[in-house]
């Protein structure tokens, strides 16, 4: 009897199934809104100029490839907190974040949620309703509980925000809250700077562990407009859990670069933490890869090259919104007489179109048009070739 013959075949990745279909499509005119990744308007993955010119200014001094120490490369650690937290915050002037480089923002989540299950083995997990779909799957992994609290409103076609305060005001002390730093996925809703405030008071009052994921810093309303709600927590004077990822805001996701960040109450602690951090990466995969996280150190500690990446996050950033504008206009064009005003409300990649799963399926059968069963389409896969053939696509659906 082989050692494999009870293995169970497991489900499918829903968003990497969809990609199967779509690749599997033969029609000319099929669109695939299905994956969270920025593409240019010529349909493209772009690879940034910044990027380019990093890799040419590390290719004219060729560095052997040793290994990194278990936390990363000290360069890339210090650009993350200087990025995340501010270079003159008082936090990262005290020595009071712990930092490690992480295989991208979901390595940054799996490092944080290893550490705490050691901190707390009994804590619960809340996610947002919806969430991500990993983050359920990634601490349910790590052997929490996981549960949800309130966030999309569907008849208000925003955040549920009250009923946000009210699950987290019945969490227990301790209890692990993982928030979307900005451009929610997959709803394309945030919370407004009052509403924060609102939610780091009640974390702050209930004793509660906040854990942001920050997947699209730079992709919303700007870097530092992004990052406010981090720093919201930070001047609460809570003890703040930060996964960065830089796979959208540089597009490099196949390079794996991200960080996890713990704002720890003393420099002493600060140093506590991090050893702990270092024994999860240790006994996981010992310490992290070179290339990436050289290119980001590079483009985030020279000025020109940190300049050259700014104006293309922006220019990704706008593009996305004139897609949203676009698609709002476009729908209307198409005959379409619902207000989907709220399309541009929304901000990031995503934007969950309220479509329902009948209609989702029908995009697909009948016009090629993925996006996934739940409504969620990437904005960030629209432009101007494909966008009127999708805007035909919704209205015969929504008829
Ligand atoms: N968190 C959220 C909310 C995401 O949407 C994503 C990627 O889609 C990630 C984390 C993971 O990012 P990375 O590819 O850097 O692991």
């Amino acid at each position: 009897m082989s050692l494999f013959a009870a293995v169970e075949m497991a489900p499918r990745d829903p968003i990497l199934g969809l990609n199967e279909q779509f690749a599997a499509d033969p029609r000319p005119e099929k669109v695939n809104l299905g994956v969270g990744v920025y593409y240019d308007d010529d349909g493209k993955l772009p690879l940034l100029q910044c990027v380019r010119q990093a890799e040419a200014r590390l290719m004219e001094k060729p560095a052997p490839r040793g290994y990194l120490p278990i936390d990363g490369m000290p360069a890339y650690d210090n650009a993350v907190k200087a990025l995340v937290f501010g270079a003159d915050s008082d936090v990262v002037q005290s020595s009071r974040v712990a930092t490690v480089q992480a295989l991208g923002g979901t390595g940054g989540l799996k490092i944080g949620a290893d550490f705490l299950k050691k901190l707390n083995p009994a804590a619960k997990v809340l996610i947002s309703d919806p969430s991500w779909e990993n983050h359920r799957a990634l601490f349910a992994n790590a052997g929490f509980a996981v549960d949800t609290y309130a966030y999309y409103d569907a008849a208000a076609r925003g955040v549920n925000v009250e009923g946000m305060l009210a699950s987290l005001r019945a969490a227990a002390p301790g209890t692990i809250v993982v928030l979307h730093a900005c451009c929610h996925n997959p709803t394309g809703y945030d919370l407004t700077p009052g509403q924060w405030d609102a939610v780091v008071a009640v974390v702050k009052e209930r004793g509660l562990v906040p854990f942001l994921d920050m997947a699209y810093q730079g992709f919303g309303h700007g870097i530092a407009e992004d990052g406010a709600a981090v720093r919201k927590f930070v001047e609460a004077g809570l003890d703040v859990f930060v996964a960065t990822s830089f796979s959208k805001s540089f597009s490099l996701y196949g390079e794996r670069v991200g960080a996890l960040s713990v704002v720890c109450a003393s420099k002493d602690e600060a140093e506590r933490v991090l050893s702990q951090l270092k024994i999860v990466v240790r006994t996981n995969y010992s310490n992290p890869p070179t290339h990436g996280a050289a290119v980001v150190a590079t483009v985030l500690n020279t000025p020109e090259l940190r300049a050259l990446w700014e104006q293309e996050l922006a220019g990704m950033r706008t593009r996305i919104k004139a897609m949203r504008e676009q698609l709002v206009q476009g729908l209307k064009d198409a005959g379409v007489t619902q207000d989907m005003s709220f399309i541009t409300r929304q901000i990031g990649m995503f934007s969950y179109s309220g479509l329902t799963k009948e209609q989702m399926q029908r995009l697909r059968s009948d016009f090629g048009v993925y996006g996934t069963d739940t409504g969620r389409m990437c904005v960030a896969a629209l432009n101007s070739r494909n966008i009127g053939y999708v805007c035909r696509a919704i209205a015969s659906v929504l008829r």
